[in-house]
């Protein structure tokens, strides 16, 4: 398959790709879009030319919005009828590339567009289902004999994050402010974190409401996932490590996760499908499952200090995840919990087994105990201010390449 539109090899929006996100363009105008290569497509717009008409299901036009909830709610059979249209209206053959009207009113170059966040979050769950990185913190702070704790294996842990601080890439995140008690001290101190970090992840967004008593089984989970995004929890680890016992994460989480725009569908991820690591022991029957459910994506985190040039500082992939995203919608419904259109369910930090796959600084630099080195000779044991942490994933097979773009964010000094 091939577009008219030229893209470099190394695109992550190839014509195979054909993502969704939400767009302001030319600074006036909003629109549901998607992207090949460079150009960022008004789908509105070719809504308007009836591009859409002999699609069943949309009856007006859900992409004349600020969010891609509509758009998604509509399901699979439509969502998926759409990608396919704009996959063969993109295509070498497509009667649209000698059409100039269409191309200058719907197409817009990289520079004319600004991307907003791709859907509006009802609820965002964050779980904890590498276990590397489940083992990686356990050694650090229990010890090597207990680092994973007995219900890591039975069921896939997470708690329930904060859907209001979630943002798009490139807005600035604030260092927090809160209490920590450094080991050393008697009595807890207040002040900016002094140990702020990231956790590379990634989460997807459920395209349904359903009811309350109502469970998603495995079977039926991939069809009620729109599709992924490149998920930055930022973290302040002096925070939560003093407030975290006994209920779980809360300030040192909740004040920003950044996203990446544009999202990616499963059936763009379908080609690279991969087994997930071996579960032993074996789970209950709610959480098994048929299939290869994991996705071989490869992931990335540079810092770039101000003014400074990009550091790759890991290289980790999707696929090391131990709980599938099918598990975590069926652990996630099966006590009757609702979910709603547009909540985002992150994955947890994915950490590989090598330590230059490490997800975090936390684990990166052992705790601070070893800082990691900067190109320009600094040393960073966490994120500093000013620093922009940057997160690219795409995933590669045979010549064929979808991926995620970036998700960037800067931290700016405490207020
Ligand atoms: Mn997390």
């Amino acid at each position: 398959m091939k577009s008219f539109i030229n893209y470099s090899a190394d695109s992550d929006f190839s014509i195979h790709n054909i993502p969704f996100g939400v767009a302001v363009f030319a600074e006036e105008y909003i629109a549901c879009c998607t992207r090949v290569g460079d150009l960022v497509i008004d789908l509105a717009t070719l809504y308007d030319y009836g591009f859409f008409d002999e699609i069943q299901g949309i009856d007006e036009n859900v992409f004349e919005s600020y969010t891609l909830n509509e758009f998604i709610e509509l399901g699979k059979p439509v969502t998926n009828a759409v990608r396919l249209k704009l996959q063969q209206i993109l295509g070498e053959d497509s009667l649209l590339k000698n059409d100039e009207k269409t191309i200058s009113e719907c197409f817009y170059d990289l520079d004319q567009v600004k991307m907003m966040m791709p859907v509006h979050v009802p609820n965002y769950t964050d779980f904890y289902s590498s276990m590397e990185h489940a083992t990686n913190v356990g050694k650090m702070f229990r010890g090597e004999e207990n680092a994973l704790l007995p219900n890591w294996k039975h069921l896939p842990v997470g708690y329930h994050g904060r859907a209001s601080s979630i943002v798009i890439s490139g807005t600035d995140i604030i260092r927090p402010k809160g209490q920590m008690k450094p080991p050393e001290a008697d009595m807890p101190i207040f002040g900016p974190c002094k140990q702020l970090d990231f956790e590379l992840e990634m989460a997807f967004i459920v395209n349904k409401n359903t009811e309350m008593g109502d469970s998603i089984s495995t079977a039926e989970a991939e069809d009620a996932i729109f599709g992924m995004v490149l998920f930055n929890d930022w973290s302040a680890r002096d925070i939560q490590s003093w407030e975290y016992v006994p209920l779980g994460p809360f300030l040192g989480k909740n004040f920003g996760s950044s996203v990446s725009p544009w999202i990616v569908t499963l059936e763009a991820l379908d080609p690279f499908r991969t087994t997930s690591p071996t579960q032993e022991p074996k789970v209950l029957e709610y959480l098994q499952f048929e299939g290869d459910k994991n996705f071989d994506i490869n992931l990335e985190v540079y810092i770039q200090p101000e003014n400074g040039e990009e550091n790759l500082i890991s290289e980790s992939n999707y696929k090391f995840m131990y709980w599938n995203m099918t598990q975590q919608l069926a652990h996630h419904t099966v006590n009757g919990c609702n979910v709603e259109v547009g909540d985002m369910y992150a994955s947890g930090t994915i950490s590989g087994e090598n330590p230059n796959s490490f997800g975090s600084m936390l684990e990166l630099t052992w705790r601070g105990q070893n800082p990691l080195k900067l190109n320009d000779g600094q040393e960073r044991k966490f994120i500093n201010d000013n620093d922009t942490v940057i997160m690219r994933g795409f995933a590669e097979k045979n010549g064929v390449r979808v991926g995620f773009g970036e998700v960037s964010g800067k931290i700016l000094p405490a207020i």
